[in-house]
């Protein structure tokens, strides 16, 4: 800042008395900042982040664009990809007046179990942290703020309110603070927030060590630091440990308690003072202090057909071939298909929790692969989901306009109709003084046979469906009311409307008054299908066909914020039915809708495998593409895909009886503790990506420049265009340090065509933390690799 700035802005503190300015460090509401007219301080907007910009309602709110989940991306390796997205997060910021991002998501995929690997980029932290720097810098520099998070090692969701994560300094330097430090290094985000669990024993948001040792004043950050929400539980404490601003409002731990601890000498006046001037800064790059805002209320609509292209695009590119025998794929249009699976019929596009976005569609791969090939059959799977969801709008149609979706009404104390509208989201939130006693949601049915229905979230619901009314009552899980929010349960069962497919549910939602607002939605989905029929009819339909495409994975129950896996899996029958189809159909084509590892124990059994991720608003349009090669998927895996449940550097996510969880692997996260034989060699590399071309590496030589580094001839020896990362790995020597990531490249090249390509070491992963940063020893061998599973180049280092 400069010092002109810091003048004005302590000039500006000084009007305000103690209490006005405490009150101007917690939110104004779930999403708003404090305003403060007397100093020309606007009301500041923040949503989340990080794949889509919600705004300020939680749900069913604005339409916005859904864009492909945060491992997908990454799959690009591609700071060029990443710096668009938050260009275009940015955009569709401004058009909602929101003025800080809560995203990117920085924590990294310590075990494959943690329920928001999905969130995050990577298990690699130098990976994690470049890629994080280009995402803030593509936003920040359009004047939208931007929140990496979790501080620090939020790297699981089990009892995430109160565990203790373990980690010893080194690991905690090199490996999980890497990402926050690499981002303040290279991208000064103007906002970071601090965690729900503790570290070593001291809760984020009020861990001196970290938030002002490390954060203040070894990498000289001066941007604000946010709680998570509600993850603030201390007065004093959070606001001596360098916490700026306890989110959400207006209530909280500091208000009053805050004003009275200053005066009982607790908390200096002038660390009130510090945090009030850094707000004031994020409000002065946000232009909320005395403006101009950067608000474009014109930017492209999430249907429009510029974000459906970027969207597509963007999508297909993440997306990761791992096998692919026989050149099997891509696929020709004129080749008859046998579509099945559940997945491609309900494809996900996002994963659960507080990244979840209104989106007003999400393209399944049964809808865009019927307009692209003649020949096709679409064949419904097996059942993956555990628990029952809230109804996809597609099932339903709006008694009252025909129109797809459904019929929310709210129903105030009085008996008085406060609203009745129609939506495209089968749920709602209610504020504890919204005076709504209960909501109804109205809906047509689709289909012609049974139905499962009911009600999620807590509450009282009654359901009256085919002439009858039914009762269901949903209990609080106990995990806590943000969890009920994020991971609603609720009660569903199964019922023949007959002719009558108009359905009505009641919702009275039961308040926890410590989170001042409830969830409640619709159950409504075709009744449960015998699984052994499904596969009888998918094998059917695969053994007259050219190729099975079969489309498996996860579900946003399991891939969510809030809850952790307890295996890798896939879940129900779908082992099963690929085996089955794989037995009959000339060829098989796996894709895996999911943004995490899977077990894959049929691997050997089918002729391809692609990873699409959860891709976001345009899912199947670009599973399509990449299917047929019209956009290459050029993605290579940002985590390690083990091939069975434990067999991975970290596997629990349960803390102890202590609420400790001990991240023992030290810095040998994923691959690095393959790599070292520290765990069985994986069933795909971290790295690993086939891509429809093949590359060749010749002339390996040390490169001349500061940092060690190889140049390398990189031919495209394949006959289509194609995409290639290459990627540069230290293996030192001595055994205590793991290899490492340490730079890479992301090259296109025309088919046949020869460049002569130069990574470096990026200095930043030189070094070893031993009390203090000390420079890595430069004796061992460099790598040069596609995944440590395929190395094409090796190169001894020695000291000079
Ligand atoms: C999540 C944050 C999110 C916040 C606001 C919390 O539950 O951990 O990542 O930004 O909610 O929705």
């Amino acid at each position: 800042m400069s010092p002109h700035a810091a003048s004005r802005h302590a000039e500006l503190i000084q009007r305000l008395d103690l209490p006005s300015k405490v009150r101007l460090l917690t939110g104004g509401s779930g999403f708003s900042l404090c305003p403060e007219e007397r100093i020309g301080l606007a009301e500041m907007h923040v949503s989340d982040g990080p794949t889509g910009v919600r705004g300020l309602i939680f749900i069913g709110g604005r339409e916005v664009t859904l864009f492909p989940n945060a491992t997908l991306l990454a799959s690009t390796w591609d700071p060029a990809v990443l710096a668009e997205v938050g260009g275009l997060l940015a955009e569709e910021a401004k058009a909602q007046s929101v003025s800080l991002v809560l995203g990117p998501t920085v924590n990294l995929h310590r075990s494959p179990l943690g329920g928001r690997l999905f969130e995050c980029f990577s298990e690699d932290p130098y990976l994690t942290g470049v890629l994080a720097a280009a995402y803030i810098n593509g936003m920040q520099d359009q004047g939208i703020g931007s929140c990496p998070k979790h501080l620090v090692g939020n790297e699981s969701e089990t009892l995430r309110n109160t565990m203790n994560s373990v980690i010893d300094e080194q690991t905690l330097r090199e490996v999980y603070l890497l990402p926050f430090e690499i981002a303040v290094a290279r991208s000064r985000p103007w906002s970071i927030m601090a965690a729900y669990n503790q570290l070593n024993g001291v809760t984020a948001t009020e861990n001196a060590k970290i938030n002002i040792a490390v954060l203040r004043r070894e990498w000289e950050w001066d941007g604000v630091l946010v709680s998570d929400w509600f993850a603030t539980t201390s007065t004093a404490p959070s606001a001596n440990g360098g916490l700026d601003l306890v989110m959400p409002g207006p209530n909280g731990p500091w208000g009053e308690a805050l004003v009275s601890a200053v005066q009982r000498g607790e908390v200096d006046e002038g660390t009130i003072d510090e945090h009030l001037a850094r707000l004031l800064l994020l409000a002065e790059r946000t232009g909320r202090l005395d403006g101009p805002a950067v608000d474009d209320p014109d930017a492209p609509g999430p249907d429009s057909p510029v974000r459906r292209e970027q969207m597509t695009r963007l999508a297909a590119r993440g997306m990761t071939v791992l096998s692919n025998a026989d050149a099997t794929l891509p696929l020709a249009s004129e080749q008859r298909i046998a579509l099945i699976g559940r997945h491609a019929i309900e494809t996900i596009g996002m994963g659960g929790g507080s990244a979840q976005v209104n989106t007003p569609h999400q393209v399944s791969v049964a809808d865009a692969m019927a307009d692209r090939f003649a020949g096709l059959t679409i064949t419904d799977g097996v059942e993956f989901r555990a628990r029952p969801t809230r109804a996809r709008t597609q099932f339903l149609t709006d008694p009252e306009t025909g129109a797809p979706g459904l019929r929310l009404t709210r129903h105030a104390r009085d008996g008085r109709v406060i609203s009745s509208e129609p939506t495209l989201v089968a749920a709602t939130t209610v504020e504890v003084d919204d005076d709504v006693d209960h909501v109804s949601f109205t809906a047509v049915v689709g289909g012609d046979g049974p139905v499962m229905l009911g009600g999620t979230g807590v509450g009282d619901f009654t359901l009256s469906a085919g002439g009858s009314t039914f009762e269901l009552s949903v209990p609080p899980s106990g995990e806590g009311f943000a969890e009920d929010l994020l991971a609603p349960p609720g009660e569903a069962r199964e019922i023949d409307p007959g002719s009558h497919r108009t359905v009505t549910l009641t919702a009275r939602p039961a308040f926890d008054h410590a989170g001042n607002a409830a969830y409640v939605g619709l159950i409504a989905r075709p009744g449960l299908r015998d699984d052994g029929a499904a596969i009888a009819d998918a094998t059917a339909a695969a053994a007259d066909c050219d190729v099975a495409v079969v489309v498996v994975g996860l579900s946003e129950e399991q891939e969510t914020e809030s809850v952790d896996k307890t295996t890798l899996a896939l879940p129900g029958r779908q082992d099963e039915l690929v085996r089955a189809v794989a037995q009959v159909a000339a060829r098989t084509v796996v894709v895996i809708n999911a943004a995490t590892p899977v077990l894959m124990p049929w691997l050997a059994e089918v002729d391809a495998v692609i990873v699409a991720g959860l891709p976001g608003q345009e899912a199947g349009a670009a599973i399509t593409a990449a299917l047929l090669g019209e956009i290459e998927p050029a993605g290579r895996l940002v985590t390690t895909w083990p091939v069975a449940d434990v067999e991975s550097a970290a596997w629990t996510v349960t803390p102890d009886a202590e609420g400790d969880l001990v991240y023992a692997e030290g810095t040998f996260i994923g691959h690095r503790a393959h790599h070292e034989e520290l765990q069985p060699a994986p069933a795909f590399w971290f790295g690993h990506g086939l891509g429809y071309t093949t590359w060749s590496y010749e002339k390996a030589v040390l490169s001349e420049g500061d940092a060690p580094g190889v140049r390398v001839e990189l031919t495209n020896a394949g006959d289509r265009d194609g995409t290639e990362v290459v990627q540069l790995y230290l293996d030192p020597d001595d055994s205590s340090q793991p290899v490492r990531l340490v730079g890479w490249t992301v090259e296109h090249l025309a088919a046949g065509e020869t460049r002569t390509v130069t990574v470096q070491a990026d200095p930043i992963m030189l070094r070893t933390w031993q009390d203090g940063w000390t420079s890595l020893p430069l004796e061992g061998r460099l790598l040069l690799a596609r995944g440590l599973g395929d190395i094409r180049a090796e190169l001894r280092l020695s000291a000079t």
